[in-house]
């Protein structure tokens, strides 16, 4: 199965506003919905926390703790579709570091649940 690891905005999650913390992105993943190809083992779920700047250790941290390397990594919708959007980067740049940095295939988006 593949290995993922995903990366949610945690101004959405933590104020509950546009997530109620049900993590449709796990559900998603578990049945290969949405943005997921298959059924997918998540391996690690992380925040971004404002202002950024923690992602790239953060991810690294994950990789590092849980011994694992995934085949991909996931932003979540929240963090890709937020709105306001994030004041600090757009999507496609933060998932552009992670890229250089990893050199691993990010994907912009986790779940379509309503
Ligand atoms: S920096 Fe942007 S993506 Fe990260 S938690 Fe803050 S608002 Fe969300």
């Amino acid at each position: 199965m593949k290995k993922v690891g995903i990366i949610y905005c945690s101004r959405y999650v933590d104020t509950g506003y546009g997530c109620p913390g049900e993590w449709r992105c796990l559900k998603a993943a578990s049945l290969g919905e949405g943005k997921f190809k298959e059924p997918c083992s998540v391996v690690f779920w992380i925040a971004c926390e404002c202002p950024g700047k923690t992602v790239i250790p953060n991810t690294k941290m994950a990789m590092k703790l849980s011994e694992i390397k995934p085949d991909a990594l996931y932003l979540s919708s929240c963090l890709v579709n937020s709105y306001p959007p994030c004041p600090y980067f757009t999507p496609e740049e933060i998932a552009k570091k992670l890229k250089e940095t990893f050199g691993i295939d990010v994907i912009l988006g986790t779940h379509e649940y309503k």
